[in-house]
């Protein structure tokens, strides 16, 4: 169901305006003034957040490998403290820290972190799943209870197949028994792979990143469209609202390109099966946090109480089980 403008609905969420009686500034930061952005409806604009989606890391240039050229702004550490700047101004109260390393040093320093901070209230690690010994690496993390999934940087590997890999598959089929999500990061042309991937796990949930990373830059929507259809036709499937800014063209992106985006997955996966997140330090390439947050503010502004209720944070909170 695309969002009409007109249906802004009647019923008010008291409790959730309530909670912000001096409402955020919402003047953009110069260097974003030039992202025209629809005026918001302040009165639906401060439901409460969960950022589904966002990475940490000590910057080295070893395990960062893929911050190569337009990438070089990356190559410094993103950490604890500057992620809670940022979700405090976009009233974001709780978040999902994501793999960027593939290595067990990684999954086991997020976990750490969320064991800490109490906002960080998931995180979706990586573990050698074609590995001899990965039944032995996720049960020694399954009994931390802020692992919540793990995904591998598969739109990287150099075989566009590799989700098919009988090793590959052997490992994912573990995760169900763990209840632990898989997070699938795939560019669109990985899609009718994917959707043969899933077809092998119909009981393991799975969150889609970044809806697919379809072409925005070229404002390109077939096959991707076509091809998310069929995949949402899975019930096992959830997907995020993230990662589409870097998808267009970082210096121009205007949010109305994103819109049709935004169409198709909520038609497809409809808001019970959309999650938000920010796919913050990268974001930072294209926008800033505050940017993104109110560009997704927008895209869901005309529906219901309880539609934005799903996909700001209801979705993320059942697809991983955050406590
Ligand atoms: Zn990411």
């Amino acid at each position: 169901m695309p969002p009409a403008e007109s249906n802004v609905p009647e019923r008010r969420c008291e409790a959730d305006v309530a909670d912000y009686e001096q409402p955020c500034d919402l003047s953009l930061p110069e260097a974003v003034r030039r992202i025209r952005l629809p005026a918001l409806n302040r009165e639906w604009s401060y439901r409460v957040l969960i950022d589904a989606h966002h990475h940490l890391w000590h910057y080295n240039p070893r395990d960062y490998a893929w911050m190569t050229g337009s990438m070089a702004p990356l190559r410094r550490d993103f950490l604890i403290s500057e992620l809670q700047t940022v979700m405090r101004e976009s009233d974001v109260e709780g978040t999902v820290a994501v793999q960027a390393r593939q290595t067990i040093e990684e999954t086991e320093w997020l976990l750490d972190l969320a064991d800490r901070h109490s906002f960080l209230l998931g995180v979706v690690g990586w573990v050698p799943l074609r590995g001899p010994d990965v039944t032995a690496h996720l049960e020694r993390f399954a009994g931390n209870p802020r692992l919540k999934g793990v995904r591998h940087v598969l739109h990287d590997e150099s075989d566009d197949f590799y989700m098919l890999r009988d090793d590959f598959n052997r490992g994912v089929s573990l995760l169900k028994s763990l209840n632990l999500v898989y997070d699938i990061l795939v560019f669109e042309r990985h899609l009718p792979q994917t959707i043969e991937f899933v077809d092998r796990h119909p009981n393991q949930v799975f969150v889609l990143d970044h809806i697919a990373k379809p072409r925005i830059r070229e404002n390109a929507l077939s096959p991707w469209k076509e091809n998310i259809e069929e995949l949402a036709r899975r019930g096992n499937v959830y997907c995020k609202i993230s990662g589409m800014a870097t998808e267009a063209d970082w210096a121009s992106w205007t949010a109305s390109q994103m819109q049709p985006y935004f169409d198709v997955v909520l038609s497809a996966f409809g808001p019970a099966r959309l999650m938000f997140g920010s796919d913050w330090p990268v974001l930072t390439l294209a926008a800033t946090y505050k940017t993104w947050v109110e560009t997704f503010r927008n895209l869901i502004a005309g529906l219901s109480a309880g539609e934005q209720d799903e996909i700001c944070r209801r979705t993320a909170q059942r697809a991983y089980r955050l406590g």
